[in-house]
């Protein structure tokens, strides 16, 4: 550590494994993606089709230039051109980064020249909520400041009407080869950089994370296995966007080296209407879900009506990601869609990671639950509860969450800045991996994740997570979302400002206020009586569905921004401000 090798000397090739190695196996016929698009155009993409797509486009990219080490960047919606680009860099050994198609051309921008990527492949355009998102103009415009790109590849998933730049541009249907070819995969060895991918943001500016070939697909394919037991049988849907790492993992690496079939849908949960997902999970019979709570609270808000309105009972197993769920939403999840007849894995782990660390694994043991928490580590995974000096803590102590062994899927660096990766994850503690987490480890060993350790509030000298006092506000039957934030205080350093969205149909006023400061007053203590609440109709989250605090504080406090290239919807700068503003003005609604 902190550079730990895994499989040193090893060879393989990602695409290898997820594809001709599927097809020796018998399942050439097997659909790996049953995909829909958000107008329900339907195609269906089985081993073969996959495994000819990735040697069209392998052939194609090889055609221009590309060589093992040359990084490329891939500007998709959900289609299957998503995962077919990033088996075929694999292919050739070159490292792709996979931008999320919500983002805004000026965080696609610094993603392409972060990672001195020489192609771009992109899209027409994609459908979000009934309407184009146009992804070559926002493409075109992120070129502008991008002189290291060289050739441009667009699918056509709408009309194709777009702007192609003459010698940059061209379409994916014309660059392919016509036939079928057969391109030899690279033998990789196991520490080589598969890919590049930023962090979500949600605490600062994004990190280029570099994952390996070996250790990484390793750990995919084991933890696949142990958390989501895969069998021949299932169809396994996991709603996140494989601009994501859950996506990367979870929809693209680990189901494909099982060779199980997978759902991937292109558009939002709640369009045309809120039982989107629900209507999917009936067609296709899922077998396993994947979620994160941001999602499941959003449904919530909808109503039992919807989900109701569809037979699930082809589910087995439930998953969760990104955020600590709180208990209100796990119940929610478990009675209205599991039916109290599914698991629910609690999945805690990191871009940074690679895969789960902390999870239930049904395929290896069967314990008891307890909503909220992640349960324990899998197998390899060595971590620890430590107090401000790195001491490890007795149980049902709240500390810093660390790492004290290297496991497989464990990040290779932040590309191009070592000295950057040795500070930000092996410098507070000496010797171990900083998750910048804190948690708890109880009295029977579960592991109660508790959000970022730097989001602590100090009133009058307690120190507060803000997940607790969120999670007081949540407990609250009116109360759909909260976030809190600490604003100084002259006399008690700093006091709780809080931001609540409520259920549909209830009515914000004064009378809902006083009743949610009483609230948290009981669950917590006179110390956590919040000082402000604010009634709002969205809070600010990143793309990847977590709460942007940071912003929102910054907001609070009336100082500079930062870092806002990950905030939902990709908005330019001015489209943010006025959001700000709004934001600030709907500050307005405020207590007594
Ligand atoms: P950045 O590091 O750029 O600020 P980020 O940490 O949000 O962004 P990700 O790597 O996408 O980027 O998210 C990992 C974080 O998400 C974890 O560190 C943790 O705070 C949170 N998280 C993920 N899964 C869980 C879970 N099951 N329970 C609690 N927290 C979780
Ligand atoms: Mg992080």
């Amino acid at each position: 550590m902190p550079f730990a090798k895994w499989f040193v000397g090893g060879r393989l090739n990602a695409s290898y494994i997820c594809l001709d190695w599927q097809i020796q196996n018998g399942k050439g016929d097997k659909v790996a993606y049953y995909w829909e698009g958000e107008d329900y155009v339907r195609r269906v993409v089985t081993y073969r089709d996959l495994y000819r797509e990735v040697n069209r486009l392998a052939h194609a990219l090889r055609e221009m230039g590309l060589k093992r080490g040359d990084r490329i960047a891939i500007y998709l919606p959900m289609v299957p051109e998503l995962p077919i680009a990033m088996l075929a860099a694999a292919r050739l050994g070159v490292i792709f980064t996979a931008v999320f198609s919500g983002f805004s051309a000026k965080a696609l921008a610094d993603r392409i020249i972060d990672a001195q990527a020489k192609v771009l492949i992109t899209a027409d355009g994609s459908l979000r909520r009934g309407k184009v998102v146009q992804l070559k103009s926002i493409a075109d415009e992120a070129l502008r400041s991008c002189p290291n790109v060289k050739k441009v590849i667009v699918f056509k998933r709408l009309d194709g009407n777009v702007n192609l730049v003459e010698g940059r541009d061209v379409w994916w249907h014309d660059v392919l080869p016509k036939n079928d070819v057969y391109v030899e995969p690279e033998r990789m060895e196991s520490n080589e950089i598969l890919y590049l991918l930023y962090t979500s943001g949600t605490t600062g500016k994004p990190k280029a994370v570099a994952h390996s070939n070996g250790g990484y697909m390793v750990f995919v394919h084991s933890t696949q296995k142990w958390v989501f037991d895969v069998k021949e049988s299932d169809v396994y849907y996991c709603t996140a966007d494989i601009g994501w790492v859950t996506g990367h993992s979870y929809i693209v690496f680990g189901p494909l080296s099982h060779g199980i079939t997978s759902v991937m849908y292109e558009g939002a949960l709640d369009y045309p209407e809120p039982d989107r997902w629900w209507e999917i999970v009936e067609r296709y019979g899922v077998t396993i879900f994947y979620t994160a709570p941001t999602a499941i609270r959003a449904l919530m808000r909808y109503g039992e009506e919807w989900p109701n309105k569809h037979d699930l009972s082809s589910l087995r197993l439930l998953g969760t990601v990104g955020e600590p769920i709180n208990p209100e939403a796990w119940r929610w999840y478990y009675r209205v869609i599991g039916k109290e007849r599914c698991m629910i894995v609690d999945t805690w782990w990191q871009t940074e990671t690679g895969g789960i660390l902390i999870s239930p694994a049904p395929n290896l043991a069967q314990f008891p639950l307890k909503p909220g928490s992640a349960t324990f580590p899998l197998p390899g995974i060595d971590p620890e509860v430590v107090d401000e000096e790195g001491n490890p803590l007795p149980p049902g102590n709240k500390g810093f969450l660390v790492i004290k062994k290297p496991w497989p899927g464990m990040l290779l660096t932040l590309f191009g800045d070592d000295e950057r990766y040795k500070e930000v994850y092996w410098s507070r503690f000496k010797g171990v991996y900083y998750t910048a987490d804190s948690a708890i480890k109880d009295e029977e060993g579960y592991y109660w994740l508790l959000g970022r350790s730097d989001e602590v509030i100090k009133v009058a000298g307690h120190r507060l997570g803000t997940r607790e006092v969120e999670d007081a506000f949540i407990t609250h039957p009116a109360v759909a979302e909260a976030a809190v934030v600490g604003k100084p205080d002259p006399v008690k350093g700093e006091v709780i400002a809080a931001f609540v969205v409520l259920k549909k149909g209830q009515e914000a006023g004064e009378s809902i206020i006083e009743q949610l400061r009483k609230h948290v007053r009981t669950e917590l203590g006179p110390i956590a009586t919040p000082e402000e609440i604010h009634v709002v109709n969205m809070l600010p989250k990143t793309r990847s569905g977590k709460i942007m605090r940071r912003l929102i504080k910054a907001v609070a406090l009336g100082s500079t921004v930062g870092d806002i290239s990950t905030l939902e919807d990709g908005a330019s700068v001015e489209e943010i401000q006025r959001a700000m503003e709004e934001f600030r003005m709907s500050m307005g609604i405020r207590g007594p």
